[in-house]
This record gives C-alpha cells, structure tokens and sequence, in this order.
C-alpha cells in the first residue's frame, strides 16, 4: 500500500479507538475494493488515436468505456452512469474525435451544467488536440467568451462547449449565424445529466426540443452522448429529457479502492433543550484530524456561510501550527471565475490539504486527488450524499468518508436510520417538461426561432392551443397556417433556466479608497447576507457591507477583523389566489392550489464565532420579494383547538411547520431548498389554522400536487418524528427549539396532529401512512 493508504488507515484505526468518539457514530460501512474490468480498445477507432492513447499509457479500456463507444459507434444515444473519476471523458471524447478525424467538417456540441466543467474540459480537449496536429478546433463558448472570438468559433469551431443557458439564449436564437455548426452536427455530449432535474432539468429538456426543431431544420440528425451519476430512474430521466430512446451503459469497469464510511452524531450536550454539539465544531474537529495527518481532505458544508465559517476556524488552528492559510481554501458559488479557476489548479497541483466547499465542488470538475471527505450535515438528498462520499478516493487508493449530522429533524432522521440511507436507494431524477408556465416560455422562444406550421408537434406535445393563445396576446401572428413571432422583444433574454431572476449583485470592496469586485450574489440571497451591518466573508476574509445600492445592484464593502458573523431572518406572507383541488373533512381541509408569496427580511443577528452566542442584532430595511408559486395546504377548524389558547395554538403550528418543511423534501425526494413552509395562525384564505408548504420557484413544479395526495403519510411521518425524539419538550431535531415553540411545543404540536390524523381524508388509520420502508 502507498504512503497515502498508510496514512488513511492509520487515522481510521485512531478514530476507531476512541470510544469517545465512536459512541456517537450510528453507522459504520466498509465498500470493498474492487479490481478494474478491461477490454481492448475497440478496432474500429482510426489508427492515430490508438497510438495517441498508447503515448499516454493506455493500452486497454475500462469496460464500460468500450461498451459505450461500440454503442455509439452502432448508432445508439446513450447514457453512461458511472461514479465520478471513473474516466467517463473518454466515453465521449473517443467517438467524437474518431468522427473529427474521419471528416473534418463535422461537428460537435458539448453541453456542460457550469463553466468551471466547461473549462476543464476545453483544456483536456487542447491536449488532445495539440497530439494530433491541431486538427480538433475546440472552443468554449460562454458569457466570458470574447465579441472577436465568437465569430471565430461559429465557423472553425469543430467542438464547441459551453452550457444549456447559453444555448438557451445565445446560440439557438442565433441559429442562422451558427449554420456550420448545424448542418454538420454530428454529436451532442450531454455531461452530468442528473443535474439536470427539477425546474431546471424541466427548462433544459424544453431547450433540447428546441434544438431538435433547429437540427431538422438544418438537416441534421445528431447522436447524444450523455453521463450521469447514480440516479434511480437514468433511461426513464434521459429518455424524458432528450424526447428519445437511449440505451443505459451502468456496469462500471474502473478500480476502486476500499472506501469506509462513518456516520455521526453530535452528542447532545443540553439535555432539557435537546441540543447537542455544533455540527461545524465537530466537523472542523475531524477534518483536522485528517489534514493534520497530511490526508487531502475535502470538507462539505449546507451553505456559504458555513463554508466561510469553516474555513476561517481551519485556518485558524492550522496556522497555529504553522501552516500557510494557501493550504486551505474555500470554494463556493459567489466567488469570481478567475479566483475558482487558480483555486481548482492549486487542488491539481496538490498545493491545497484542506478544501472547504458548498455542494459548487459536488460536480465531476478535477480538482486531483483527494483522500477523505467529511459532510457537514445531510447534502439533502441519497444521491447528493454518495456524490459528496464518492469525491475521496481514486484509483486503488483506499479513502474515508465522514459524514456529521446537524440538528434538523431531516439530520438527525437519516443519521437514526442509516437502513433506510443504505436501502431505500438514490432518488429518482423528475422533470415536468409539460409544466404550462414552462412550456409557454420555450414556445414563445422557439416561435422567435423559427415559425411553427401548423400541425407541427413540440416535443410530445401539441402545441396549437397555446400558440393561439399567444396569437390572441399579439405575441405571434398566424398567417395561413404558420405562427410568426411579431414581439419587438427577444423573448429568450428574459427567460432564466435556472432561477426566477438572472440578475446578480456586485460585491465590492473599497477598502484603503479602491474599488475592486470581489465577488457576487443571486437577487434573492442580496437581502440576507449583504444587507447594510451584514459581515460578508470572502474566502475567510470579513467585510462589513457598509452600502447596498438595491437599484443599481451593487454593495460596497470594508475589509474588517471581528469575532462574529451575521445571520438575517426572512419572514414570509402567504395569499392563496386560486385552489386547483381540496378535501374537507370534520378535522381537516387540506387543498393544493395558487399563491403568492412575499418575502422579507427585517432584521439579523449577530452571532459569536466558536460560540455561536448572539451577541447584538440590527434592522433591514430593502424591498419585498414576491414568488407567484404553487402551494399545498392543510387546516384544522378554529372550534377543533378551542382548548388551545393562542400561544399553544401558535407553538403547535410552529412546531408543526418546522417538522414538515423538513420532511416533505423526503416524500418528494427533492431538495429542501426546493420548498418554503409557513404558518397562519388565522389565515385569511381559510379563516382556520393553517400550515403552507409552498414551492420556491414561479409556477411551482408538481410539488404541491405531490404533497396533496402524500398528507396523509406526510404527517403520519412528522408525529412519528415527535414521538421517538428523547429531547423532554422540544428541540431542533422535531419540533424546533425551545425557545421558539415554547416549553410546550412538543407536546402541543403532538396533540395538534393527532387531531389532525384522527379522521382526514378516508382511511383514517396510523398503520395505513406508516411509512413503507
Ligand atoms: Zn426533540
């Protein structure tokens, strides 16, 4: 064994020798290793590319490598699903280049989820090229790309990169001017296709269909080249999203090395209020431990600001021993391109031991090799959990995984029932290609690009009522039996793939009188963390956000050393504006429907590093908000908590909002920051108690219907939360803190969903919502 694997085994032995420490793991799984299945390269490939891969030392295939180019090379669309450094490049790469070689007017399209991918490919690309005599023209094509570079890259450009937004909105409106690429596109490689799931995957197989149209257009009938990570359902998801058959290569032929895996559980070091260690403490504690040991570690957290935190605290105690603050880093969304760029080239160089990161680092971008991961809290779905386990180790390299929980009802679920982690199997990736509010916008889009004749179809879908519809909105004009786009506007540029804004805020620093733009921020984040008095922290150094300019996008801040940080508080406000589909029943009415949510936030908290004390707190004052969305919601009727007095009542609808705006991701098998939940306790709508659980995006996905036929078992799932928490009368891990739900909450929030399962909707028994598992 290397020196590395040494050192792995030595840490794990000293971890597993601490009973201190090990008291509190609740799970603890070894993955053995396993040896590579090879095949020759396949005969077909033209000779310079099999000396070219023989320079670099590669004398045989994975074999999931050569069943993926065999299936290409028989006329297949495919979807290759093997874990990350399993050398999934090459499953592409290899066809296209083949075809490049063979004809040099072919083209092909290769479509990343993020720059920094993008920029990592177009650099293993050049290599390639330069190999082969420059014959392989590959260029990226993205926000950053130069005015002079893009006309280049239209015609010369033989694989052009870049991502579904910039499809969406600077290629395929200018379809004309990419003729080349479109009457000689021959492949379209698809990478990370799971990410591509939720509002944005629904968004991006609308793009696709767009494509299709352009392709026919030009007579251009491309192949698809697709990889994903671990996903339940990859052929149903690929054939969703591409609007054809595909073929699934999953048998992965790469080595692996052992990998162990520990869960952990904070002790709970308040018993009364139920609150145990700080998951960042704990974390911080193991990763040090790992780094100390000179083990490449990778450290993931649940947002920016715990990524900030982290790193600073690393930092910190390393330097104290010594060491460069260059050996730990942060990565994050938020940070410039250039910064990110040299941080991934310090990674690969292997100048980095420590790497503190948001999910931003989940992705398949290399950052070289990395020994042990710790998870700071649950990633929030099964299969974002075995991507952050999965980011250590490579090769035959044995590695470790540590993943410490936090408080959340969510955490501390997953962290309790490590089977249901183990059985229950990664989520299913679902789209919603056929949501209206969706739908409506990529046909407005594909209208503008070419004009639809009647009959034509989009996708599965037949789009004439629509396209009328828009007719009468004077969008399109229909002359015999073509729809023309007649907007002055171009519809695209207001049409976000990802979020319902596309404007980011500008941070910038004036520090000793300059200006310079160190990072930026999404509209909907700008009022929580750079809000007037909000410490900003920027690869652990802080800023004070002395200026946000609101209008003009940009907040101006100062270089500043103080012992805390700043956590804002977003209040939200609920009004129903249409019901799709209710229940009534004697205890509960439960509905689905249309809302409008608006969103504020009027104060934050100053909270004490190491501590986490809150040591002062300050007033905002910015605009709200508003998310026109769907919703899901129930309500009890105001004669059924009569005995309750308004504080109960207030503390049980409390309670019962933090339990299920955590475990309704769970029933949905999507991402907690995919839902919002709130409480009325006299809701103007219902004129009842009532909980919402609204989804964050405009025009909402599915969830809320998802929700409406899951109530019961929803809330079968929260009681039963309650009932096995140990704390005495409420805490972060069921019903929320005690200082927010009250000494009571627990046992208020318990009766108020009894009450609410004694009779609801038919099959009124505990046994008929127990969960499945
Ligand atoms: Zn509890």
């Amino acid at each position: 064994m290397s020196h590395m694997g040494v050192r792995v085994e030595s840490v794990l032995r000293k971890i597993e020798s601490n009973p201190r420490f090990m008291r509190n793991v609740t799970f603890r799984h070894t993955i053995p290793a396993q040896k590579g299945v090879y095949e020759p390269i396949p005969a077909h490939l033209p000779p310079q590319l099999r000396q070219l891969l023989q320079r670099k030392g590669i004398a045989e295939l994975y074999s999931h490598q050569a069943a993926a180019i065999n299936a290409v090379e028989s006329g297949a669309d495919i979807v290759v699903v093997t874990p990350t450094a399993s050398g999934k490049t090459l499953c592409y790469n290899l066809p296209v280049i083949k075809t490049l070689l063979e004809d040099e007017e072919a083209r092909a399209l290769y479509l990343f989820p993020t720059k920094a991918l993008a920029q990592d490919q177009v650099a293993e690309l050049m290599v390639w090229s330069e190999e082969l005599g420059g014959r392989i023209k590959t260029y990226t094509y993205d926000g950053d790309t130069p005015g002079d570079a893009r006309i280049a890259i239209r015609s010369a450009g033989s694989i052009v990169v870049t991502n579904p937004d910039m499809l969406h909105s600077g290629i395929l409106p200018h379809h004309t001017k990419w003729m080349r690429l479109f009457e000689n596109l021959k492949y379209v490689v698809i990478d990370e296709l799971h990410i591509y799931r939720g509002v944005f995957g629904s968004h991006v197989a609308n793009v696709l269909r767009r494509l299709a149209r352009i392709c026919q257009f030009y007579g251009a009938k491309p192949q698809f080249i697709c990889t994903s990570a671990t996903i339940a359902n990859p052929k149903e998801h690929g054939e969703t999203l591409l609007g054809r058959p595909v073929s699934v290569i999953d048998i992965n032929g790469a080595p692996r090395g052992q990998k162990d895996i520990l869960f952990y559980n904070p002790p709970v070091v308040n018993k009364p209020l139920g609150i145990r260690r700080s998951s960042l403490l704990e974390a911080e504690a193991v990763a040090h431990e790992l780094i100390a040991a000179e083990i490449p570690t990778i450290v993931f957290t649940r947002s920016r600001l715990d990524t900030e935190v982290l790193v600073t605290y690393l930092r910190k105690s390393f330097h104290k021993l010594g060491q460069p603050h260059e050996t730990i880093r942060a990565y994050r969304g938020g940070y410039l391109p250039k910064q990110r760029r040299q941080i991934e080239r310090d990674l690969r160089a292997g100048k980095v031991l420590g790497v503190v990161s948001t999910n931003a680092l989940e992705l398949g971008i290399d950052i070289g090799t990395l020994q042990a991961a710790v998870l700071t809290g649950y990633p929030g779905t099964i299969a974002s959990t075995w991507q952050q386990l999965g980011r250590a180790g490579r090769g035959h390299e044995p590695s470790l995984a540590v993943m410490v929980a936090n408080s959340s009802p969510l955490n501390q679920f997953m962290i309790q029932n490590p089977t249901y982690f183990m059985d229950r199997g990664v989520e299913f990736a679902r789209i919603s290609p056929n949501n209206l509010y969706i739908l409506v916008s990529h046909l407005k889009c594909a209208a503008f690009e070419l004009p639809f004749v009647q009959g034509e179809r989009f996708g599965e879908v037949d789009p004439t009522e629509i396209l009328d519809y828009l007719t009468d909105q004077m969008i399109l004009r229909k002359v015999d039996d073509r729809w023309y786009w007649m907007s002055e506007n171009y519809p695209a540029v207001d049409i976000s793939l990802r979020s319902a804004s596309t404007e980011n805020f500008a941070i910038i620093d004036t520090t000793d009188g300059q200006t310079r733009v160190i990072g930026e921020i999404d509209r909907f984040s700008a009022p929580m963390l750079i809000h007037e008095g909000a410490i900003y922290i920027h690869e652990s150094v802080q800023y004070h956000i002395d200026q946000l300019d609101w209008d003009r996008q940009k907040a101006y801040a100062r270089q500043v050393d103080v012992d805390y940080y700043t956590d804002a508080n977003l209040d939200v406000e609920l009004k129903v504006l249409d019901v799709f589909d209710k229940e009534e029943f004697p205890q509960v009415k439960r509905s689905w429907g249309e809302v409008m949510v608006v969103a504020k936030t009027h104060m934050y908290k100053k909270i004490k590093f190491y501590t986490h004390e809150n040591i002062g707190w300050g007033n905002i004052s910015l605009p709200e908000q508003e998310l026109h969305t769907a919703a899901y919601w129930f309500s009890i009727p105001n004669e059924n908590v009569a005995t309750l007095d308004r504080g109960a009542l207030q503390s049980a609808l409390l309670g019962a909002a933090h339990l299920l705006g955590n475990i309704a991701s769970l029933e949905l098998m999507c991402e907690p920051s995919d839902l919002g939940v709130t409480a009325q306790i006299r809701s103007p709508f219902t004129g009842d108690p009532t909980v919402y659980i609204y989804e964050k995006y405009p025009g909402g996905v599915g969830f809320s219907e998802q929700l409406f036929a899951a109530h019961g078992r929803l809330l079968w799932r929260a009681l039963s939360i309650i009932q096995k928490c140990p704390c005495p009368s409420g805490c972060p891990s069921c019903v929320g803190p005690v200082e927010e739900v009250g000494i009571e909450g627990k046992a208020h929030t318990s009766w108020f969903l009894k009450g609410v399962l004694n009779d609801g909707p038919q099959t009124q028994t505990a046994e008929a919502f127990a969960p499945t598992e």
